[in-house]
């Protein structure tokens, strides 16, 4: 019975809840008890929350008990990466530099979905300061793919992918700056979600790459992600970045089905190399189920394709180089405070702190933005940017959204990438020309190679999350492939 309650969708607990046959304490406790069995092994979590857990499941019960259910995520159990602050609980960024750190404010999107009922159950493990495709940059542990323990979850947001793949958590919050909720989910079998740039307020995430950054849901079908992005969606007056475009409207729209969609593939994803054969099987299939449906796929072009790395390998390390600047051991973490002066301080801790690829961005970041080289690389990486933002708006003039594998790959053993950071990079060559454009982007399971998931990636043009939420559910209802709770040990 208690397992039977970490497969549930949003839709179906609350459904549970407002019947009275479950309470919001039930599911906590049943998703605990199964993090006690399975989080040994899979290590999606870096530390638990059970003070507000408590707290806030005895606040839905409370509110049920009187009659009050309307909340979207009442009594929902929640995991959040350790990127976005939640006031008291340690937040991290993955980094050993940020021990100790306990943000005094809470995240708007983790707040908003507080307010909306959600009950949180602890903080997921990622890549250092988001930067990675497998987890494995975490400064602690690395998290293992519930499907193959031997396997990477994705990364950076590998802890969140592999919760709800895990049935550790029904609802989890990632952050994508080049792919790091799609990737994973992809690796995971799970739904995931990157909004359009300035969707979501990122007023408490930890910065990576501040024009990439988005924060966005994981979660079992998709339904349940377009619930949890639109209440954290909307303008915020504490990020400026944020749009104050209406906040999206939920379910509206992308009931509708594909009948009519004008689906693009584009050459240069579909054929990218090295894309395994089981995955584009996969594809094909999904292409095949989408057509079935009544859409009609076009042949579509991104030519810039081929620098999209490139650019992003310049402006992502270039915007870290400055955000990661404030990890100085004097405001926040680690301090290595027997330091002879004030210089020494801040170069041993954050020799300290820092992990490899951290190190490696900071420098890259830092070349390619001094004087003398700002010009030849970072300028001429925001110029292939408005390429790569131009393709995809010509694209769009022949498709309503774009479909296409979202990783090249299925999840790969633990270690095999390690050791070369390039391949590493690589796999993201699907997923980051949308965070280049600022598109939303989503994916959705779309069966397995191998016994491994593969997951099917819908763009939308700017602010058209809908329109990538009615692909994706059309596929999930069409094809009956849904994210499945992994069996794990
Ligand atoms: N894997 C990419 C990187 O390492 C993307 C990370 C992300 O989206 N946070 O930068």
């Amino acid at each position: 019975m208690t397992d039977d309650l970490t497969r549930l969708t949003v839709k179906e607990a609350l459904r549970l809840l407002r019947l009275g046959s479950v309470s919001a304490a039930d599911l906590v406790t049943a998703h605990v008890q199964r993090i006690e069995r399975l989080d040994p092994h899979v290590k999606a979590f870096l530390r638990f929350t059970p003070e507000l857990w408590e707290k806030q499941a005895g606040e839905a019960d409370r509110r049920i008990r009187q009659g009050d259910s309307a909340l979207p995520l009442l009594g929902i159990p929640l995991a959040v990466k350790d990127v976005l602050c939640v006031r008291g609980v340690e937040a991290t960024a993955g980094s050993q530099i940020l021990k100790g750190f306990r943000p005094p404010y809470t995240a708007t999107a983790v707040q908003r979905l507080f307010e909306a009922g959600a009950v949180m159950l602890g903080v997921t493990n990622c890549d250092e300061f988001a930067m990675g495709s497998s987890t494995e940059n975490s400064g602690y542990f690395p998290t293992r793919n519930p499907w193959d323990l031997g396997r990477v979850p994705g990364g950076s947001s590998g802890g969140s992918a592999a919760a709800v793949a895990a049935g550790e958590a029904m609802i989890a919050l990632g952050t994508d700056t080049g792919g790091s909720i799609r990737q994973p989910a992809a690796l995971c079998g799970v739904v995931g979600m990157k909004p359009t740039y300035g969707r979501v307020s990122r007023y408490g995430l930890i910065a990576f790459a501040s024009s990439l950054d988005q924060v966005g849901p994981f979660a079992r079908c998709v339904d349940d992600a377009a619930i949890t992005l639109s209440i954290m969606s909307g303008l915020d007056p504490l990020d400026a970045t944020s749009s104050d475009r209406a906040p999206m409207e939920v379910l509206s729209n992308f009931g509708g089905g594909v009948k009519g969609m004008r689906l693009g593939v584009p050459r240069e994803y579909y054929d990218v190399k090295g894309i395994e054969p089981g995955v584009k099987a996969s594809i094909d299939a999904a292409l095949a189920v989408l057509r079935m449906q009544g859409a009609e796929i076009v042949d579509v072009s991104l030519p810039h394709t081929d620098y999209a790395l490139a650019a992003y390998y310049i402006i992502a390390p270039a915007e870290c180089s400055s955000n990661l600047a404030r990890f100085d051991g004097v405001r926040y973490g680690i301090s290595e405070v027997d330091a002879p002066n004030i210089t020494e301080l801040y170069l041993a801790t954050r020799r300290k702190g820092f992990g490899g690829e951290v190190r490696r961005r900071v420098m890259l970041g830092t070349y390619a933005l001094s004087s003398g080289y700002y010009d030849a690389y970072y300028l001429k990486a925001q110029k292939v940017r408005t390429l790569i933002k131009r393709d995809f708006d010509q694209a769009f003039q022949k498709c309503d959204a774009i479909v296409s594998a979202t990783s090249p790959t299925v999840a790969f053993p633990i270690g095999s990438k390690t050791q070369d950071p390039l391949s590493m990079y690589l796999c993201d060559v699907l997923t980051l020309g949308g965070n280049l454009a600022g598109l939303p982007g989503i994916s959705v399971p779309c069966g397995t190679s191998d016994g491994l998931p593969v997951g099917l990636q819908v763009l939308a043009p700017q602010w058209g999350e809908n329109v990538a939420l009615r692909v994706a559910r059309a596929f999930e209802q069409a094809s009956g492939v849904g994210a499945e709770v992994a069996s794990v040990v």
